[in-house]
């Protein structure tokens, strides 16, 4: 049975640029609960570690520089089967490409900038969960 936790990143990006209650207004009308949040502006070896599984790819520099470049507000949200549920929210990861009415569609900038960040599965949301929040992300 597909899990029901997901962990989100508002990015440097939208936070900055005071999206963040706008977008969250937008997740909980859709039935996500906030289970975990802080704000956290995290430095190149932490933004390099969370997306170490990216390490190799063209973008990855860029992302690292982009991850670490301003605060972030980390999410553990609750919704049934939320890993996928969370991902239709957000829309794909070109908001050129995304569907109408996600909110990387309503709120990114760039295939780079693109809001919000989304797990994509159940043990990485578990994992990236424990990045942020430790235990706490799992109660
Ligand atoms: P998603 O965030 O949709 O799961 P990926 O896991 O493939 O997407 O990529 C992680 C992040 O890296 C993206 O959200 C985006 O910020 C960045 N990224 C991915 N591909 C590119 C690209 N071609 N150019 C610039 N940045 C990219
Ligand atoms: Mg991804």
């Amino acid at each position: 049975m597909a899990g029901n936790r997901t962990l989100a990143i508002i990015k440097p990006d939208a936070f900055g640029a005071g999206k963040a209650g706008k977008i969250i207004a937008h997740l909980e009308a859709q039935g996500f609960k906030i289970i975990c949040a802080r704000v956290l502006h995290m430095t190149t070896a932490e933004a390099g570690a969370f997306y170490a599984v990216h390490k190799g790819r063209p973008f990855y520099d860029e992302l690292v520089t982009f991850m670490s470049s301003g605060p972030c507000m980390p999410l553990v949200l609750e919704k049934a089967d939320a890993v996928a549920a969370y991902r239709a929210a957000i829309g794909a990861t070109d908001p050129a490409e995304a569907a109408e009415g996600t909110v990387r569609k309503l709120y990114a900038e760039s295939k780079g900038r693109n809001a919000v960040h989304g797990s994509d599965s159940d043990d990485n949301a578990r994992h990236e969960g424990m990045f942020f929040f430790g235990a706490a992300a799992l109660i």
